[in-house]
């Protein structure tokens, strides 16, 4: 399909409730922080796909109580997001290897290690850019780049 618009707060309210679906006996807010005239261009199922598998990651890492966050915005032409959370965090060491496919620290049978494979070549093939951070109070920050939606001239 060819790229369209895409609502960024009601593909991350979805995606939200996909993984809470799967998820839903523990005790993790999830806060879509995203406003509701952040349109991005591009595939709406495959954006889904990337907020499904980094809100997984970010709940398999924190614990009850904690929070996970996701925020939006228009920076320079650019729709900007961020995925945060406040769990067990990445050690600055592996920050450049997690998007390799079949990189995994989970337990054999926890983890595959594809989903930010997944998640990388998703953005890549929009235009976009993903990386992850440690932000100050500790947790993992996930920033995103997608190109904003161009009016036709
Ligand atoms: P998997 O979840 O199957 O291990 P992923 O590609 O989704 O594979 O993630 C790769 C690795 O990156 C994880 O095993 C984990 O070590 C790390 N990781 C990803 N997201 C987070 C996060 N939000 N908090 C802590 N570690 C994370
Ligand atoms: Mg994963």
């Amino acid at each position: 399909p060819r790229p369209a618009p895409v609502n960024m707060r009601t593909c991350v309210a979805e995606a939200i409730h996909l993984v809470q679906l799967s998820d839903s006996s523990r005790e993790i807010d999830c806060l879509n922080e995203v406003p509701d005239n952040l349109i991005a261009r591009g595939h709406a199922q495959r954006l889904l796909q990337v907020f499904v598998n980094l809100i997984n990651n970010a709940l398999q890492a924190s614990r009850p109580g904690d929070r996970i966050i996701i925020r939006g915005d228009y920076i320079l032409g650019s729709v900007a997001l961020q995925v945060e959370d406040e769990g067990s965090g990445i050690p600055e060491s592996m920050l450049d290897r997690i998007f390799e496919p079949f990189f995994t620290t989970k337990p054999a049978g926890e983890g595959t290690g594809l989903g930010l494979s997944v998640v990388y070549s998703i953005i890549q093939d929009h235009g976009g850019t993903v990386y992850a951070d440690t932000p100050p109070g500790g947790g993992t920050c996930f920033h995103i780049r997608l190109p904003a939606l161009e009016e036709e001239l």
